[in-house]
């Protein structure tokens, strides 16, 4: 056996190669040396890390070097996370060695000392619980239960079948969710098997957490945002060793070495913090899919308003469903009003009639009212008071952003593709004069706001307004004290604002939501306000959600109103379809950022270059390019910046050419000067 064990294969830890060396094993390290150990290593005449990634019974290259030492006891990554770290690195385009260093914890050799790995005596952990003396423990909804909800067959079959399966779970109650979180970790545990649970925020986790603790305190570990290296690393020994069998945490935690994983559950699947916004830019949830595929087991995605991604994968028969949207006994106390602004008589004012009444209206009744305003954008865009057409690019169907140049003339440019248009002062839909650009701010909102209500408390929250955490805090805790009567802000009030007093909230513009410059404005607004309607929900007197827009019968606004979920997916999914959006694609977004205009432009005009010389690679995957024909050099701070995006429907067969050169190229023009970015799959366009 240990005639194979001959090389190994070790990427290097320290420096961004993408490259795999080989190196000969000493004779004394044979036994001590399994894949995923950290390894140091000459090279280059110095001593380095590396991570062991394979190994080969014979090698091409000559004169290999030997290992110096094995780091670890135990490798801090089961060889199935090693795989799925060369899937993610292939998908997302990012270094074998990028990712391998962000997915195995800081260490430290004082810690390395004192904290060692044991190994596991016997496959069966004496935690698991083995007072269940049936022979039938499978998972069983009661027949009620099943009659109400006939999808919950969907869940008890994938549970008990143990193989890779997605089942996306479509529920507006938190509690009912739980629940069946709960029946499938406990068979999972009682299998002898171990489950992770992502969580995309910190009080997600924490609500989680809470619940689990009750059953399984001593078997289960959570990695919160607080959480310092070491006791990460502490943790991440305890599932190595398992000494515990359930992982809860946001998405780093989808790469801990469990090595008898049975399940994975994503809460809130369609949430955009899965998606690491730095290198390695990757979205948990389709890394937890992977995982689950390579470690052949099922997967729990779970959403009220699932992605667009998520349902229609349910729809193409990749994943199951199981509804339990629970009925609506307190959505009578719930009324949602859409105000149409084009109605409104002073096309000037931010409040409409209705809006201003409804105020008045929850001020006399001593209850409290909270305003939101989208966060301003760096653009905003133009739209008609009289009929609310808003000027669109008409290759990517995003609104045309309003920008002045220097000599502050305005124009109009498309984020996506870099298409120019002329700014007219004659509406192309109705022939009104009445078009301008919209976006305000929060500030604008306040002093009309003070206005009408001259002897209400009124108090902003808003990132721009504010320098310290703490105001931010004590805003927000004078607000929950019921000392503020109306609180405006922008999506982070709806973080940490407690709703028990309100029973107001006005959304003062959905347009300037549903008009970001990104294909996803609409499943945005749609996700976001549902959330504030869903949490709205909870409280049991009656109460007002207003939303004022140009567009009554955009399919996102008659969505909200009915909170119909499958009549916003047909209409977004035909959109994404006409236009070859996501689902339907992958999209790629490429970033060039620099100091010297000239310098970004030009390395622009070479990885341009470059892409077009895959379209000759004759096992190259079709693609478009957007943003190079008309290219728009923006200026962000001190940079300059170039964004490119590719379209493109076989992922796997463009990265697989695109990497082919892709590290000569990256290394002959891109530098910490003039840095290059690609992100797969991004949850932000701009
Ligand atoms: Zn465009
Ligand atoms: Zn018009």
């Amino acid at each position: 056996m240990h005639g194979e064990k001959k090389y190994v294969e070790i990427v290097i830890l320290k420096y961004n190669f993408d490259k795999i060396f080989h190196y000969c094993i000493p004779q004394d390290l044979k036994d001590r040396i399994s894949l995923g150990s950290r390894v140091t290593i000459p090279f280059r005449g110095k001593v380095t890390i590396g991570c062991v990634v394979g190994f080969l019974a014979k090698s091409d290259v000559k004169n290999l070097k030997n290992i110096v030492q094995i780091i670890d006891k135990k490798p801090l990554l089961t060889p199935q996370v090693i795989r799925l770290t060369k899937c993610i690195s292939n998908y997302y385009l990012c270094s074998w060695e990028k990712i391998l260093n962000y997915a195995i914890p800081k260490t430290r050799k004082a810690w390395l000392k004192k904290f060692d790995i044991t190994d596991i005596s016997s496959p069966n952990s004496p935690q698991l619980p083995k007072d269940d003396k049936s022979s039938d423990n499978e998972i069983k909804f009661s027949e009620e239960e099943e009659k109400e909800r006939p999808h919950l067959k969907n869940i008890e079959n994938i549970i008990n079948n143990k193989k890779f399966k997605t089942v996306l779970i479509r529920g507006n109650d938190f509690n009912s969710r739980m629940k069946i979180y709960l029946s499938c970790i406990r068979k999972t545990l009682k299998e002898g098997r171990q489950a992770i649970i992502l969580a995309p925020t910190e009080s997600h986790l924490s609500e989680l957490a809470g619940l689990l603790e009750k059953e399984f305190k001593d078997n289960m570990v959570v990695f919160d945002e607080k959480i310092d290296q070491k006791a990460k690393y502490q943790k991440w020994i305890k599932i190595r060793n398992s000494q515990v069998n359930i992982a809860l945490g946001m998405r780093s935690s989808i790469f801990v070495p469990f090595n008898r994983l049975g399940l994975i559950i994503v809460e809130r699947e369609y949430s955009s913090l899965y998606k690491e916004e730095r290198s390695p830019r990757y979205n948990a949830r389709e890394v937890a899919l992977k995982r689950a595929e390579l470690e052949n087991i099922p997967l729990i995605l779970s959403s009220e308003t699932p992605s667009m991604e998520s349902y229609w994968n349910v729809q193409e028969n990749n994943f199951l469903e199981a509804e339990l949207n629970t009925g609506g006994e307190r959505e009578n106390l719930l009324k949602k009003t859409i105000i149409n602004m084009t109605q409104e008589k002073s096309k000037k004012k931010i409040i409409s009639y209705e809006l201003q009444q409804a105020i008045s209206r929850s001020l006399k009744n001593k209850k409290q009212v909270v305003l939101f305003l989208n966060k301003r954008g760096f653009s905003s865009f133009m739209i008609c008071s009289q009929c609310g057409h808003i000027p669109k690019c008409p290759d990517c169907n995003t609104s045309l952003s309003y920008h002045l140049d220097i000599q502050k003339r305005a124009q109009l440019i498309c984020h996506n593709c870099g298409k120019r248009a002329k700014v007219t002062d004659v509406c192309a839909k109705c022939g009104s004069k009445e078009i301008r650009p919209l976006g305000m701010g929060t500030q604008k909102l306040e002093s009309e706001i003070r206005k009408m209500f001259t002897r209400a408390e009124i108090k902003r929250l808003d990132r721009d307004s504010l320098i310290k955490d703490d105001d931010y805090r004590q805003i927000l805790e004078e607000f929950n004290q019921g000392n503020t009567d109306i609180l405006i802000g922008t999506q982070m009030v709806l973080k940490g604002v407690d709703f028990n007093n309100v029973d107001l909230i006005g959304i003062i513009s959905a347009d300037t939501l549903l008009n970001l410059p990104d294909y996803r404005s609409e499943e945005k607004t749609f996700q976001l306000l549902s959330e504030v309607i869903s949490s709205f929900r909870e409280i049991s007197f009656p109460k007002e959600v207003i939303i004022q827009t140009f567009n009554p019968e955009d399919h996102c606004i008659v969505a909200l109103k009915e909170q119909d979920y499958n009549y916003f997916y047909q209409k977004e999914i035909e959109l994404r379809k006409e236009l070859d959006y996501p689902p339907f694609t992958h999209i790629i977004k490429i970033v060039i950022l620099g100091e010297e205009k000239e310098a970004v432009k030009q390395r622009a005009e070479y990885l341009i270059s470059y892409l077009e010389s895959l379209r000759k690679d004759e096992e190259s995957a079709e693609f478009k390019l957007l943003g190079a024909v008309d290219m728009v050099l923006w200026k962000s701070r001190n940079n300059f910046k170039v964004q490119f995006l590719i379209k493109v429907k076989d992922l796997e067969r463009f990265n697989k050419v695109f990497k082919k050169k892709y590290d000569k190229m990256l290394s002959k023009h891109f530098d910490q000067k003039n840095r290059l970015t690609i992100d797969v799959d991004p949850v932000r366009m701009i």
